[in-house]
């Protein structure tokens, strides 16, 4: 029996796992563990009757090796999918070097106590998973995941050497909210204040959160205002493509999004240092996810599209040459298919490809890889069968 365990059930997991439902020949049974059970139970209960896959459920805290290693050992799945929090990373890839279980997620790891993301504490990681046989594969949604897939497509079909990618991540949906985000609030805040950064001529360059702003007139969308954020997929990117030079990424925000953070930031709310209050310590990061919108209740409200992809500049046949991958995804579309919005439609699909990839034995190379060092070919035929389907330009607008 093929069999996965996905380890989380928010709003990515939940797409996730609607979608390996839609693939049953592939996934014959999936075990939800997370750290409330009653809501994997719940999301069960609505797929009984829709597809062949069997589902069962389970408790884990996912920060608990040895409980993961029990679970492991119960399920015996041939894959764990882990659609948790990047701060269980490492505890899930300990379980399943211990259990020679192959491993993938969609966020690199990042201390709880330290808004700092990297892929150093992952990749120490690469000779044990080599020595077990067993294969981690890294950042399998869509920034990093699809857009590390462009990159491996682009330079496999249509470049001889890429000199430039500039990622760009385009949500225009309107969920009629002054202010939410669109996945993990904690998660989502700690990247969007952090200082920006991009790779160039082989080092990083540093910049103040939001400083470098661009407007990009966006396919089937308009134009929007965007900002340069640092983001983990260039941090493999830079070594994985030969020839790079340059990488940034952006991503679109609205004016009520930037000046409700501002605000929240200059009042100490976006803080991930512990204070007292009423005699016990709280972060103020966590305490303001308790009061947003949980972004799983913004599927209904969410109107408009993402555009996400990217632009490459480079040679091919001694000649200079840009090329524009891209995908456009409807809110609402999503919302009807899957009961979720975009933003987690977008993850939770290449999740679910990912772990096609590893379960079929398409992807399996013992070691920990990022998402770039596979074969993009079967990975994006899979985006095109199962809703995230790609269009290409080869005479895209530039980024200045
Ligand atoms: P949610 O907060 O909606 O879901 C996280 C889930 O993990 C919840 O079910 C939560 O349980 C569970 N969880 C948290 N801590 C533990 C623990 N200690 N033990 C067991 N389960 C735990 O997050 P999202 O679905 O929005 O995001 C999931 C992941 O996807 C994140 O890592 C995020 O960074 C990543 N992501 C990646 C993107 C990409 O393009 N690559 C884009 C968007 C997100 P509970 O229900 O009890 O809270």
């Amino acid at each position: 029996m093929k069999r996965l365990l996905i380890i989380g059930c928010g709003g990515v997991a939940s797409v996730a796992i609607h979608k390996c439902c839609q693939n049953s020949n592939v996934f014959e049974e999936i075990c939800i563990a997370s750290r409330t059970r009653s809501k994997c139970d719940a999301l069960r209960d609505r797929l009984k009757g829709t597809t062949k896959t069997r589902i069962t459920t389970a408790q884990v805290d996912a920060n608990d090796t040895r409980a993961l290693i029990a679970l492991i050992e119960h399920e015996q799945p041939q894959v764990v999918l882990n659609l948790a929090l990047p701060y269980q990373d490492l505890t899930i890839m300990d379980a399943c070097l211990a259990c020679r279980v192959h491993y993938i997620d969609t966020a690199n790891y990042e201390p709880e106590n330290t808004a700092k993301f990297e892929y150093r504490w992952q990749w120490a990681y690469r000779e044990r998973f080599e020595a077990a046989g067993i294969t981690a594969l890294l950042g399998s949604g869509f920034d990093p995941g699809v857009t590390s897939v462009f990159s491996a497509y682009a330079l496999k079909h249509h470049f001889d050497e890429i000199n430039t990618i500039d990622i760009l991540d385009c949500n225009a949906g309107d969920h009629g909210y002054p202010f939410a985000t669109n996945f993990n609030p904690e998660i989502n805040i700690r990247e969007v204040s952090a200082k920006g950064s991009y790779w160039q001529d082989g080092h990083w360059v540093e910049t103040e959160p939001m400083e470098i702003k661009r407007v990009y007139d966006f396919p089937e969308i308009g134009p929007r205002n965007m900002y340069l954020l640092h983001h983990e997929e260039i941090e493999s990117l830079a070594l994985n493509i030969p020839g790079i030079q340059r990488i940034r990424f952006f991503m679109t925000f609205g004016q009520s999004y930037l000046t409700h953070l501002k605000c929240l930031e200059n009042v100490g709310m976006t803080s991930i240092k512990p204070v007292m209050y009423e005699g016990r310590p709280i972060v103020p990061l966590q305490f303001l996810k308790a009061v947003l919108p949980d972004p799983s209740s913004l599927g209904p409200r969410t109107k408009g599209k993402t555009n996400i992809g990217c632009i490459f500049q480079g040679k091919k046949n001694g000649k200079s040459k840009s090329y524009y991958l891209y995908n456009v995804c409807d809110h609402e579309a999503c919302y009807r298919e899957v009961g979720s919005q975009a933003v987690a439609y977008t993850t939770g699909v290449p999740a679910m490809i990912g772990a096609t990839m590893v379960m079929t034995g398409k992807w399996l190379k013992p070691g920990v890889h990022n998402i770039e060092e596979f074969d993009p070919d079967p990975f994006m035929d899979a985006l095109n069968q199962f809703g995230l389907p790609w269009q290409e330009s080869f005479t895209p607008v530039l980024v200045e």
